[in-house]
This record gives structure tokens, sequence and C-alpha cells, in this order.
């Protein structure tokens, strides 16, 4: 069959073919030429004799040979991943324990990898794996969420539920870049990474990672450098080399890190900016060395690493302002606390009817046409796991992308050129997830040794979770960032030691 321009359509010629034998056939529109049609009557009944021994014989020899290849065949063995925490592994010239470094880019977007500006994180990418995308938690905070990447908790169950909130039990105000309240343990609810690490035995670093520097239960990281600003990513890269090259004894296993300065080059220009895509030029850099200095040492075998952002950014140079001070009239002077941003969560005065200035803002929501939510506690999107905390808010209101807050005091003086802590759906929200190491090269050989097998790809959907493109880099599915303890501790081998989290059970067991 033929185009109207002359080309030859295959696939419907095979089709109308198809159509045709199965319906025309009686008008006697011979299609195929069968051995039936050559073959004189009086021979086809011996020769259908013939034909069904050779079948059945065929098929014999087919179930011999296959079927003790379909049975070790689904059994061959997949490359296993070592993750013994213990056994010693030799670079060459020095005995090394497994080892797994976590480097937070705070503020990097995931859809920045795509700006050609990143060929390092890429290419470290391509050797290992990289996910579309990871989903923060919300509200899509630098401390909510650096504390669900250590803890694998969401925001209502560890406990810090904004950057800034009130907390009615100890009717005080928790403040992210207050010492008094963001070095107190009593804040920080869950289990860190590096808490778990310590229990099982593991020497632990951890540099300026946001958090408590002890947790409620006492523990403490081996070694712990606090927050300062503006200190130069080669004194980082040194500082995590330094302690990968301590004798044996002193070596932690668990090394994480905390980068700041794209965030901050967002907040001041917004994530479409040179200041950003200068800033993303050196992030980059900083993960090369990084992988430089740990593959001048042999140790890519050795040492996992895993580069995560907290949240994205997007532009909020120009956004149409919401007045609460409009919207709530009289009710705005009985506000006691207002925490969040962009986000607000209200807690209003016990001498006013809050429930009267609640349907005020739900009535003021619906009137938007959309430009933002109005939530109570019963009925936050359960996507959000933002309600069974009594420090969250009993009213929170909840700007799109392209609206924020404020009142006509402040004026919308308060806020940058780029911002976050909106709804985690939002793809501009999205996180990081860069990763290299040996785990990644064993997740590759697998994934290779499933898709090479001619009996897994017939019984079971091929790239369940992920797919690989032409160029050989593994593209994981978005996942959420509360899965990230888990996949740590099973880099460490102390899976046995873990805390319960709001990961899922047995999300990582189809990559191993
Ligand atoms: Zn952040």
């Amino acid at each position: 069959m033929k185009d109207s321009e002359g080309h030859l359509k295959l696939g419907a010629a095979a089709e109308t073919a198809e159509e045709r034998k199965g319906l025309l056939w009686e008008e006697g529109e011979e299609l195929y030429t069968t051995e039936d049609d050559i073959i004189p009557p009086s021979a086809r009944s011996a020769h259908r004799r013939r034909c069904c021994i050779a079948s059945l014989l065929i098929a014999l020899i087919l179930a011999a040979v296959l079927t003790p290849a379909l049975y070790y065949g689904l059994r061959t063995s997949r490359p296993v991943a070592d993750f013994d925490s213990q056994k010693l592994r030799s670079n060459g010239t020095h005995m090394f324990k497994k080892t797994s470094l976590i480097v937070s880019i705070d503020g990097l977007r995931a859809s920045y990898l795509d700006r050609g500006l990143t060929p390092h994180l890429v290419a470290i990418s391509k050797k290992g794996l990289r996910a579309k995308s990871m989903r923060p938690i919300f509200p899509t905070l630098t401390f909510p969420n650096h504390w669900a990447l250590m803890t694998g908790l969401y925001a209502e169950s560890h406990g810090i539920v904004g950057n800034n909130f009130w907390d009615p039990a100890s009717r005080s105000e928790f403040h992210y870049n207050r010492v008094e309240s963001c070095w107190n343990s009593s804040w920080w609810y869950g289990e860190p990474m590096w808490e778990t690490a310590e229990r099982a035995g593991l020497i632990t670093a951890n540099l300026m990672w946001p958090g408590p520097p002890v947790t409620r239960t006492g523990s403490e990281p081996t070694y712990f450098l606090p927050w300062r600003n503006n200190v130069p990513m080669k004194e980082k890269h040194d500082q995590i080399m330094e302690w990968i090259d301590l004798p044996l004894e002193k070596r932690p296993q668990l090394i994480m890190a905390y980068e700041p300065s794209l965030d901050q080059a967002g907040h001041l220009t917004g994530p479409v900016s040179d200041l950003v895509n200068r800033v993303l030029g050196e992030v980059d850099q900083f993960a090369k060395d990084i992988h430089d200095s740990l593959e001048a040492r042999n140790l890519t075998d050795i040492v996992d690493v895993v580069f995560v952002s907290d949240h994205g950014m997007t532009d909020t140079s120009h956004p149409e302002w919401l007045y609460i001070d409009d919207i709530l009239g009289d009710g705005f002077k009985a506000l006691e606390h207002v925490d969040g941003w962009p986000s607000m969560g209200l807690r209003f005065s016990s001498k006013v009817n809050s429930t009267f200035y609640h349907n005020v803002l739900l009535e003021a929501a619906a009137a938007s046409d959309g430009k933002f939510d109005v939530f109570t506690h019963d009925t936050m999107p359960r996507r959000f796991h933002f309600a069974g905390n009594e420090r969250i808010a009993p009213i929170y209101v909840v700007p799109k992308v392209g609206y924020a807050l404020t009142d006509r005091v402040e004026n919308g003086t308060g806020m940058s050129k780029g911002n976050h802590g909106y709804d985690n759906a939002e793809t501009s929200m999205h996180a990081m997830f860069v990763a290299h190491g040996p785990f990644s090269s064993v997740i590759k050989a697998i994934q290779k040794s499933d898709n090479s097998h001619f009996f897994k790809r017939f019984l079971s959907r091929p790239n369940k979770g992920w797919h690989s493109t032409s160029n050989d880099t593994y593209i994981m599915e978005t996942f959420q960032n509360v899965e990230i303890y888990n996949l740590m501790i099973k880099l460490l081998g102390i899976e046995s030691s873990a805390a319960p989290t709001n990961g899922t059970k047995g999300f990582w067991d189809k990559y191993f």
C-alpha cells in the first residue's frame, strides 16, 4: 500500500492483509501461499501425521533445553552490592572501610542541571545515577528539608515545621538563625543518620549540615564543624579530604557537608540570573574537585558520593501581592503569631472568634480564583503530611507560585527576587539527586543484566521506576526526599540499626 506521495506504508499493508485474510477468506481472494496449497489432498492426511510427530519432537527438545535455562536464568547471579560496614578494602596503599559522603547544595533546583552549566555534575551522574528530580517535603524550606534528609521524616513527624514557628507547648519560638533555638536539641525530633551510624559504631563527621550539634538523646557526630557564612568551597573540599586522609581508626565512614552559596544567589537575583549561573558553575567545580580527589586516591570503588539539594527556587521578582491585612480587616490585629513564609501559619488571640476569621479567609480564597488556599489540620492536603503536630499553626494560608503574602506595612519589602516554600508538587520547588560510587556501578550492572536477560524482559515490566537513555545515563523517576535516610543507611551497611522513618519500606530494593 502506498500513501498519496507514493511511499510504502508497511504497517498499514500488513494490517490490511491480516484483516482481509480474516474477514474476506471465503470470497476466494488467496493472500498467502500455504503448504496445504501445494500438497495434493490425498497426501494431506499422512503429511499431517508426520507434521504432528515432528512438532511434538521439536516441542519436547525445546522444553528439555529451555526449562533449565529458564530456571537457572531467573536465578542468574546478579551483581551483589557489598555493604559490609566493617570489611576492609584496599585502595592500593591503605585500608578503608565502606565510606559514604552526602553533600547538600542548598537551593539547587532540579532543572538547573539542564542548563548546560554543570558539565561535571552531569558527567558524575552519567558514571552513576541521577533522578529526574527529588520532591522536597512541605513546606519547601531549608530547615524542614535538611532535617527530612537527615531523618527520613516529614515535618509533622520531625517537628521542624518551618524556618520559624511558634511552639504552643513550650510557649517559645523556633528561629533558624538564632543559636538558642536552632542549637537547642529539644526542638529536633527523629534520629538523624549520623546518630544511627554512631549507634552502629561508625565514626561520623558533620560539616555545617543544618541541624543541632547534639540530638535529644545526647548523640553527637564524632567531628562537627558549626555553620559559618562565606566559607570557600575549596576549604570545605580540603576539610572533607582531611577526614578521608585520617588513619583508619580515626577516619569517618559517614561525612555530611553543606554548601549554601547557590541558595543565597537564587534569593538575591532570582533563579534565572547571571549570578545563579555563575555560582552554579562554582558548585559544579566543587563537585568535580571532590570527585577528582577521590579518583586520585583510587577511592571511587570504596566511597559513595550522594549530591542532593533541599528544594528548588522560583522567580519572585514581580509576584502578585496578597494583602493579608486587607483580607482579615480587624482580625489582622488579633494575630498573635505568624509562622512560615511565603506561606503563613496563623494563630489568633483566644480573645477573638478564630472560626469567624477562618471563614473570612476561605471566602477570600474562593473569590481569588485560585491565587491561594486556606487549610486547617483537617483540610490540609494529605500529600503534605503536615497536620499531625501542634507546632503547625491551626490555620495555614498557602499562596500559589506567582503570588506572595504581605501586609500594607511591609508591602513586600521582605521579598527577595527568588524564593521557595511553595507547594512541593511544583516542579520549580523540586530538588536534585546525583550519586556516584560503588553502589551506582552495581545498580547499572544489575540494570544491564536484567535488560539483557530475555526471560526477565519477557516476564517483568522493564525499567520499572527508571529508564536508561541512549548515552547510558540512568534517570530515576522523581522520588520523595524522605527516602534518602534509608539509602545512606543501606550504603553504610547498618540497616539493622535503622530508625523508623516515613520512607517507603523496600524503596531501594528494586535498585540493588
Ligand atoms: Zn535551602
